[in-house]
């Protein structure tokens, strides 16, 4: 079942619950939304979706932040802190280097914990609420860690973080600490930890937010949805392309999601949807490697290093759904080395007050942005370096 950007409109199932269910980006079997806990498909271990009876244009947003977008997800409101409405700078001096008309960075790091986590855990506590369990999990390289026990310790749950001995920075453990959460320390890398964590999941003995889970995707969104309404208010236009540090690759997924999602609503044509650009470091990119040999899969790295540790990922598991994104946009990936990514957050720093990774320390920061970044009617057909990653 191929993820196309202009796909026909899927037929309602009656599984469907309020116009919600999940489909099988694999094989295409429906589920209930709500009725099991289920993170993968029942018949083929595919990634789920979710899926809507009605997908909203522009005019049906109201309000601000994640929520703002409540027409795009399975509920009117979730667990908030609130989350969102993250700022999009303008940076003249980076953007006359790069040589493009306009170039912007999302800042990610003002969102509640620090980083866009917060705005799939605002979604996925919810989902947890509804589907009646009360203990939650991750594995996580940091960031995660800290948005899974902001968002369970505001909703009363328990949370379980798993994480990567000695390699996750300490500020994101006490702030996960702080919150309440159970700390625990695997021997091995981030992969590791998730597999870790899906075992326990799949026991039923917590409810598993990784991304993995569709639902944490669908707050994610809203950082492609928040970059197409500020553009266009301020250009009168879309962004060619947008770049995106890669991880898990949740969120190219997901705003690969949001923009064929737009595409059905008659909101956006075709070839109104931005290029979307993955960035991996060079020590851990299966994505780039498999956007690169034209591969429909990724092959799982099994040692990955580089100094960004919350992209240090050898084994990205919503690849299925975002490269299908970087190929169905026309986009591109690509790999940078360690001193390049220094370069581009001294660069971010020192040229456009919009810091990068790590973030200065303040009292709701301390780890990584997850910035973004958007090019606006560029007339480069050739960006191949990032600003940002
Ligand atoms: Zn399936």
């Amino acid at each position: 079942m191929s993820l196309r950007l202009a796909a026909d409109a899927e037929r309602t199932p009656s599984v469907a619950d309020d116009g919600v269910w999940l489909t099988c980006i694999a094989c295409g079997a429906q589920f209930a939304p709500f009725d099991d806990v289920r993170y993968t498909c029942d018949d083929c271990d595919g990634l789920l979706e979710v899926r809507y009876a009605d997908h909203p244009t522009f005019e049906d947003f109201s309000g601000s932040g994640v929520w703002r977008y409540a027409d795009a997800l399975p509920f009117d409101e979730g667990v908030s802190l609130p989350e969102g409405n993250t700022p999009l700078h303008e940076v003249p001096r980076i953007r006359d280097e790069v040589g493009v008309r306009a170039l912007r960075v999302k800042h990610e790091g003002m969102n509640p914990t620090g980083s866009f986590k917060d705005r799939g855990m605002t979604v996925g506590v919810r989902v947890a609420q509804r589907v009646g369990v009360d203990r939650l999990a991750c594995a996580s390289t940091g960031n995660t860690s800290a948005a899974l026990a902001a968002y369970g310790a505001r909703g009363g749950m328990e949370t379980l973080v798993l994480l990567p001995a000695g390699k996750v920075a300490a500020g994101k453990v006490a702030q996960a600490a702080l919150h309440g959460a159970r700390i625990l320390e695997v021997d091995g890398n981030f992969d590791n930890c998730l597999d870790r964590v899906q075992d326990l999941a799949a026991r039923g003995e917590v409810y598993l937010l990784n991304s993995l889970n569709p639902f944490r995707l669908e707050g994610q969104k809203t950082i492609g949805l928040e970059i197409l309404e500020e553009c266009y208010a301020d250009y009168g236009a879309f962004p060619d392309r947008i770049v995106l540090p890669v991880g898990n690759a949740g969120n190219t997924s997901a705003l690969f999601k949001a923009f064929r999602e737009l595409v059905q609503s008659g909101a956006l044509r075709p070839d109104q949807v931005p290029k979307l650009t993955g960035v991996q470091a060079a020590g851990a990119s299966p994505m780039v490697e498999a956007v690169e040999e034209g591969h429909d899969e990724i092959r799982r790295w099994r040692n990955v290093e580089t100094r960004a540790t919350a992209i240090r990922i050898g084994n990205p598991v919503n690849a299925p759904k975002a490269l299908p994104g970087i190929r169905e946009t026309g986009g591109t990936a690509v790999a940078v080395c360690d001193e390049e990514i220094t370069a581009a957050q001294r660069a971010l720093a020192r040229r456009a007050s919009a810091s990068s990774r790590p973030r200065p320390v303040r009292s709701r920061a301390s780890g990584a942005s997850g910035a973004t970044a958007s090019w606006a009617r560029t007339n480069a057909s050739s960006v191949s370096r990032p600003a940002t990653c």
